[in-house]
């Protein structure tokens, strides 16, 4: 179980564009069949050119940096500006990052993505992150990109597409996934919620319904307004939040 990402990582050196900076330690199945888990994680972490950055043993071009991530240029860049938002710890994919760590690297996902917008003028950002070798993953360290985009930047790398599909294959999709989905967030009842969209919703839930958005459009009306009277939030603060945590400032 731990070998098959091992030599993922091992075939993803062979392409991988940080290889000129990387001296990788080899070694055997056999040897690698008598090592711990421990001294497996430490040889990942040897043979992982982004945690020699993280480390400082690999110079790189810093955006951010606190005790949870690192922010960096990528050095052959989609875009002018094109960020890599790293965690300190060398986890390969998001399934294995704790909660608060992965809550953490989207909180400064968005103040990046926003920095794009203020500071290069951007007009949009792509934030993304390839999951897998299936998904586009090249390194075996798990990373956000965020990728300033321009109307004529001439990118189309998400360019989905969108396929047609049956009824019965949507169906399926949504019980597999709710099912995973209500056991990974603890939910036991099944299913209060699915069969209400099929349903004509009766005269009587129609006016609840009518109702309820009167409310909340009333409770909607208020909030703006108080809103309103509130200083409003200075969106360069975010910047100088960045600036502030950069190290050696
Ligand atoms: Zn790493």
């Amino acid at each position: 179980m731990i070998i098959e990402p091992l030599n993922i990582l091992f075939n993803l050196i062979g392409n991988f564009k940080y290889k000129q900076y990387l001296n990788a330690i080899m070694v055997t199945e056999e040897e690698l069949a008598n090592m711990s888990p421990e001294q497996i994680q430490e040889l990942q972490k040897q043979n992982c050119i982004f945690c020699h950055i993280i480390s400082g043993r690999v110079a790189s071009k810093k955006i951010y940096e606190d005790d949870k991530v690192l922010a960096i240029l990528d050095i052959n860049p989609s875009n002018p500006g094109h960020i890599l938002l790293l965690t300190k710890e060398h986890y390969q994919i998001m399934p294995q990052i704790p909660d608060d760590i992965i809550a953490h690297v989207f909180m400064v996902a968005k103040s990046l993505s926003h920095a794009c917008l203020r500071a290069l003028n951007a007009e949009g950002t792509n934030i993304f992150i390839a999951n897998g070798a299936p998904a586009g993953q090249k390194a075996s360290h798990f990373m956000v990109h965020i990728i300033p985009r321009m109307k004529t930047d001439g990118l189309n790398m998400f360019n989905l597409a969108e396929k047609k599909v049956s009824d019965d294959v949507l169906e399926q999709m949504r019980t597999a996934l709710k099912n995973k989905v209500n056991e990974l967030f603890g939910i036991k009842k099944r299913e209060p919620i699915d069969m209400d969209d099929k349903k004509q919703p009766s005269e009587e839930k129609k006016h609840v319904e009518k109702q309820k958005t009167k409310n909340n459009q009333d409770k909607k009306k208020q909030h703006e307004e108080k809103q309103e009277n509130k200083e409003k939030p200075n969106l360069d603060d975010i910047s100088s939040f960045l600036i502030k945590n950069e190290p050696g400032k």
